[in-house]
């Protein structure tokens, strides 16, 4: 059996988190090292390593993951916008192998992102 991640670790109620919102599929963390004003990861219950591992079943939870970084968005106040990442992959900086959609706002973005 592979390792728990800290997300799941976090999910799992074995170390603190600043959980903000959770239902069945997800919870929405504040990010520990947060890149905007505003820094949030959407992650779910259900342990996906990266989007490379994504199947068919998963679409719904896809979606729902985008429904809730949209319902914290608003929550948190983002009315001048906010981006949304995931990670893949050692190219995109993905460091925790447990999928998270990360929800930045509350200042201006640059583009083309670093
Ligand atoms: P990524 O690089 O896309 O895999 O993003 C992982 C994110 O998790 C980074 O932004 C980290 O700052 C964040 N992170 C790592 N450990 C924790 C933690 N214990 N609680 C909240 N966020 C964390």
């Amino acid at each position: 059996m592979t390792e728990k991640t800290i997300f799941q670790k976090i999910l799992d109620g074995e170390i603190e988190g600043d959980i903000l919102y959770e239902d069945d599929r997800c919870a929405v963390l504040r990010d520990i090292n947060p890149q905007a004003p505003t820094h949030v990861l959407v992650v779910p219950r259900k342990p996906i390593p990266s989007l490379d591992h994504l199947t068919d079943e998963d679409e719904h939870l896809v979606g729902h993951l985008f429904t809730v970084a949209a319902k914290i968005a608003s929550e948190e106040g983002l009315e001048g916008g906010y981006r949304t990442v995931f990670n893949c992959g050692p190219d995109a900086n993905q460091t925790v192998p447990h999928i998270h959609l990360h929800v930045l706002g509350g200042r201006r973005m640059s583009w083309p992102p670093g």
